[in-house]
């Protein structure tokens, strides 16, 4: 069997992989919240092959598959259980045209169901539901699989064994909320010791958290894991208080700030790459950003980790800012001016 592009990759350095696209739709009028369905797929494809291109563009090495939530629990929830397969395919095909195009690693998804609930009628519809996802993904020619934002460790070493059995790789990351456990009981570094036992290539976290909850938790993984670890937080300020970007409150706000007024919370860009930055010295070679991420915070994870992605070529130079540039063209009265901004 040929080597696998996403092990190779791996063994050679770090993997940007940029996620959040239902976030990211969303703000731009093309997915709805609430239900997030990402119908846009089927509805404007063009945007969800944008966005792909905009992604690696600012680094990232992955084009993963828009099915996040594009399974049938969730069809069904919007009365388009009919759309399951084409919509699955549509999204594995924007995905591989991208991939292509751009030699990026392509990515099947599979995520959390939200129907799994620890008894053997769920465990079989869970199991169901991601072998005609993964399915669909190996028609495609895809790379590896995620396995994503799961909450419980059982349905996560059921989407394990599920494309474990189609011999792609697996990368798989557990959703960690308030409590700091899976809901079925483990800590996140006993479940994924688990799961990296039971034969996935990656293990990690991704989404829920900020960069400075998930850390913490990655130096507990890290201590009970010896294998290749993901990290992909939210980009936003969860603080020990209100470690999730669920729990966060906005004070003199009377709506909750998740999902879609989150906005105050955004974590800067350098924050993102002090993460990427620390993560990466833990030895987290899988690295990227969730739910919220833009293609700034993909290009500063990149560079943070020495990469110059074809955005770099527009990073930041302050230089040559009319105030507050220190270039010998700049004049010396706007940069008087400057303290007055
Ligand atoms: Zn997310």
């Amino acid at each position: 069997m040929a080597a696998n592009r996403l092990l190779e990759r791996l063994d050679a350095g770090p993997v940007v992989c940029a996620e959040g696209y239902l976030f990211e739709c969303e703000r731009r009028g093309f997915l709805q919240a609430g239900a997030y369905v990402p119908e846009v797929v089927l509805e404007h494809p063009d945007v969800v092959a944008g966005l792909h291109r905009e992604f690696v563009h600012a680094g990232s090495d992955v084009v993963e598959a828009f099915t996040y939530y594009a399974h049938r629990e969730k069809l069904a929830t919007i009365g388009r259980e009919d759309d399951l397969e084409p919509l699955n395919r549509q999204a594995l095909a924007i995905a591989k045209e991208v991939a292509d195009e751009t030699g990026a690693l392509l990515a099947g998804n599979v995520s959390n169901t939200n129907v799994f609930a620890g008894d053997d009628e769920s465990r079989r519809a869970v199991r169901a539901m991601f072998e005609e996802q993964i399915g669909w993904a190996v028609d495609a020619g895809v790379d590896f699989v995620i396995g994503e934002t799961f909450s419980w460790h059982e349905e996560a070493a059921i989407a394990l064994d599920a494309i474990r059995a189609t011999g792609l790789p697996a990368v798989i990351t557990l959703a960690v909320h308030r409590e700091g456990t899976t809901r079925d009981g483990y800590t996140p570094a006993e479940s994924l010791r688990l799961l990296e036992e039971a034969g996935a290539d990656v293990v990690g976290l991704n989404c829920i958290r900020g960069p400075s909850t998930m850390l913490p938790l990655l130096r507990e993984v890290r201590a009970a894991c010896s294998g290749r670890l993901a990290a992909l937080p939210v980009p936003y300020r969860t603080t020990d208080e209100e470690p999730t970007f669920q729990s966060l409150t906005d004070p003199g706000r009377h709506e909750r700030p998740f999902p879609t007024a989150l906005d105050p919370f955004t974590c800067t860009r350098f924050e993102l790459g002090d993460f990427a930055r620390d993560a990466l010295a833990l030895g987290v070679t899988y690295l990227g950003v969730c739910c919220g991420a833009g293609p700034h915070h993909i290009r500063a994870v990149a560079e943070a980790i020495g990469r110059r992605p074809p955005a770099s070529r527009y990073s930041p130079d302050m230089s040559k800012h009319a105030f507050l540039g220190t270039d010998t063209r700049i004049r010396a009265e706007n940069q008087r001016f400057a303290d007055r901004l």
